[in-house]
């Protein structure tokens, strides 16, 4: 399933699951999970578990026990201990330190609220765009001298969002230089359905993206920079995750190309989804392995009801 693209010579094909622990597992997560595991089986390579549980708001142990639960009874093994994103802060402030120091973050006091009302003002040049991280954010905590002196210690009492327009000139040289015809970031893609090179010009980033946040104040770390940062430090090769993410990969390869970190071979799958045709989300309590556990499905059956082999 890696592909020709995926493989790399000398290199151990490491894939993983990085659930949230905010809920049940259902028939999506479990069919995401399979996938990467029966990857890196498949290829003699490494499977490991992530707990992404950086938002304290939402995220229990209660839930992180039932999720070990659910995978180990799919007959899923992990080849380490698992990475949790609570114990992972001192890597998030260093890598945030480091973009401070290179000018390359502002701290940022609006509210989605005030951003909502900055947008909604009538605009010279059309609606406001929604891109991979929602509404792209109108500059108005963007400094305007980017170069201008500032404290030398990162405030964390704000948001930290990436000034865009210096990220991009950071990364002018990767830009520039992978091929003749690779104008931008790239990343490898062995999905069903965007096989091959994607590549994103640096319009799209500035006009599509835009200054995102890369630290909440509420947590200090966001989605985007841990996940890249985890990838790297787990020794990711390949990362099996759902189509939803495919967009919000631009962002990763931006990132990575930033930090000094690989840049991985992504395989977005598709979405179960209900009998109406909408994605399964957490409180799609009906589809909890739970659920199936309880009826008395086996391993097997949940792999075919997602469209998998059985195993034996
Ligand atoms: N924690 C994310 C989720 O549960 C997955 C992120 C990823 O695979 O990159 O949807």
């Amino acid at each position: 399933m890696a592909g020709d693209a995926g493989r790399r010579s000398g290199v151990t094909l490491t894939t993983r699951f990085a659930p949230s622990p905010t809920g049940p597992l259902h028939l999506g997560h479990a069919y995401s999970a399979l996938l990467a595991h029966d990857m890196a089986r498949a290829e003699d390579g490494r499977f490991l578990l992530r707990i992404e549980d950086i938002d304290p708001a939402r995220c229990r142990p209660e839930w992180e026990a039932r999720i070990i639960d659910d995978l180990t009874w799919l007959g899923i093994r992990w080849d380490a201990e698992p990475m949790r994103q609570s114990e992972r802060h001192a890597a998030y402030g260093s890598a945030l330190d480091d973009l401070w120091c290179r000018h390359l973050l502002f701290g940022c006091s609006c509210t989605r609220r005030d951003i909502a009302d900055a947008l909604s003002a009538p605009q010279e040049d059309g609606a406001p765009i929604i891109g991979p991280d929602g509404p792209v954010y109108p500059g108005t905590c963007a400094p305007d001298d980017p170069a201008a002196p500032r404290p030398s210690v990162r405030p964390t009492h704000c948001h930290l969002r990436l000034d865009m327009t210096a990220a991009l000139i950071a990364c002018q040289e990767q830009i520039a230089t992978p091929s003749a015809d690779d104008p931008g970031l790239a990343f490898t893609e062995t999905g069903p359905h965007h096989h091959g090179r994607v590549v994103t010009p640096p319009t799209f980033y500035r006009d599509h993206i835009g200054d995102i946040v890369l630290a909440r104040k509420d947590f200090g770390t966001s989605y985007h920079l841990s996940v890249v940062l985890d990838d790297a430090a787990q020794g990711i090769t390949h990362v099996v995750r759902g189509e939803d993410l495919f967009e919000a990969t631009r962002i990763h390869v931006l990132l990575q190309h930033l930090l000094g970190l690989a840049t991985p071979v992504y395989y977005h799958h598709g979405l179960i989804r209900d009998d109406s045709g909408r994605r399964l989300a957490k409180r799609d309590d009906a589809r909890a392995l739970a659920k199936y556990r309880s009826e008395g499905a086996t391993p097997d059956d949940i792999r075919r009801m997602v469209g998998l082999r059985p195993s034996s």
